[in-house]
């Protein structure tokens, strides 16, 4: 039986683990197009100011996966889904078959119409890479402006402030698929982020980026403010990574559309972590459950189904989203 596993994130290796425990004659692959180790996405900010290094960001998880017989291919990019003959394409031309198939390709943030220009000073806050190339821009004189509507602006503020930069977080409207962090809680992290300095305009959004020149870009506001800065930081929502499934048959909402038991709409299909969608029958709504420990959860539980059990998700908004990695979303905001 051979089990291919599309990212390599905490989804996809908790799976493969997860698989390996019940199947130890199978081949398990995992293919990510990252060219790294796997890594610890929320220690990003770390990163940045310098708290933690490569080493320290490395997920433990997948330090022995070729101990347990998982292989792991790095740079592999799915380009497209071949249901009918049971394969993967790769963007590198290479191809990878299955009999079951686990889609755990997270998501990538949602850049809004006005950055998605090339502009050097301009920079998603998604990946290890993105994090070397903010702080390397962070060292530079003049503001930095972070953009987006929830926990990663908070987390991109947090590390910036740290560089003892101006900052100005434009804080356009409530996230639109992960759970908005309202009332107490949001005026709280709002008031902490303002007395370490940052200014928030909250409700503003974009119109504009252009570069002045080569050390200076200005955003230019919905209400008219133009801001000068060396680098805007794109901490928007993740949107799941589904576009190689176009297609495909696999039916996609804004994720993979799942079932209780992961499964997708082909039973040798399973989708786990930021890239599923659950529907939310009491809501009679799509659901995606980001976060790091849901993602561990789903990709244990897909593994266990994908091997031939047979466990229903219980995710709920308390049991996820909240239970961060690491500290709560309050002390991180205040570390
Ligand atoms: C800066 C930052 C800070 C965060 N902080 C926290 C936190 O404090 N607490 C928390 O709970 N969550 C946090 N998160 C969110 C958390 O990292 C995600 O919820 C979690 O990583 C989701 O895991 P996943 O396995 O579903 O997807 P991912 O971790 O995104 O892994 C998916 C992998 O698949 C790869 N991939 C994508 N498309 C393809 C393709 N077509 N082919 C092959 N590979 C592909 C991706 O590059 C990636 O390596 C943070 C995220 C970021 C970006």
């Amino acid at each position: 039986m051979r089990y291919l596993i599309l990212g390599g994130g905490p989804a996809g290796i908790a799976a493969a683990k997860t698989i390996r425990k019940g199947k130890s004659d199978a081949e398990i692959v995992i293919a990510t197009d990252e060219a790294e180790a796997p890594y610890l996405r929320p220690l990003l900010p770390d990163l940045i100011l310098g708290d933690a290094g490569d080493e320290t960001i490395l997920d433990p998880q997948g330090a022995n996966l070729a101990e347990k017989g998982v292989r792991l291919l790095t740079g592999r990019r799915a380009v497209r889904l071949d249901m009918g003959n049971r394969k993967v394409d790769f963007s590198d031309g290479a191809q990878e078959g299955y009999d079951v198939l686990l889609i755990a390709t997270g998501g990538k943030p949602d850049v809004p119409p006005p950055l998605r220009k090339d502009l050097p000073a301009v920079r998603v806050f998604d990946s290890r890479e993105d994090a070397l190339a903010i702080r390397e821009r962070a060292a530079r004189p003049g503001a930095a402006v972070v953009y987006g509507p929830g926990y990663l602006a908070i987390e991109a503020c947090r590390a910036l402030r740290g560089k003892k930069r101006e900052v100005v977080w434009i804080k356009p409207d409530l996230p639109k698929y992960g759970y908005p962090i309202a009332g107490e809680l949001e005026a709280s992290i709002l008031d902490d982020v303002r007395n370490r300095g940052a200014r928030i305009l909250d409700g503003e959004d974009i119109v504009r980026a252009r570069e002045k020149d080569a050390a200076t870009t200005v955003v230019l506001t919905h209400g008219g403010e133009e801001i000068p800065c060396s680098l805007v930081v794109v901490a928007t929502e993740r949107v799941p990574s589904v576009g190689f499934l176009a297609g495909s048959g696999v039916m996609v909402g804004t994720g993979v559309l799942v079932d209780d038991f992961l499964r997708t709409s082909d039973p040798n299909v399973y989708a786990a972590g930021d890239c599923a969608e659950f529907a939310d029958k009491p809501k009679g709504v799509g659901r995606i459950n980001f976060g790091w420990r849901s993602a561990i959860r789903q990709g244990q539980l897909a593994g266990e189904n994908m091997g031939g059990g047979n466990k229903r998700f219980g995710g709920n908004e308390g049991d996820y989203f909240w239970a961060l990695f690491g500290f709560s979303l309050l002390d991180r905001a205040k570390k």
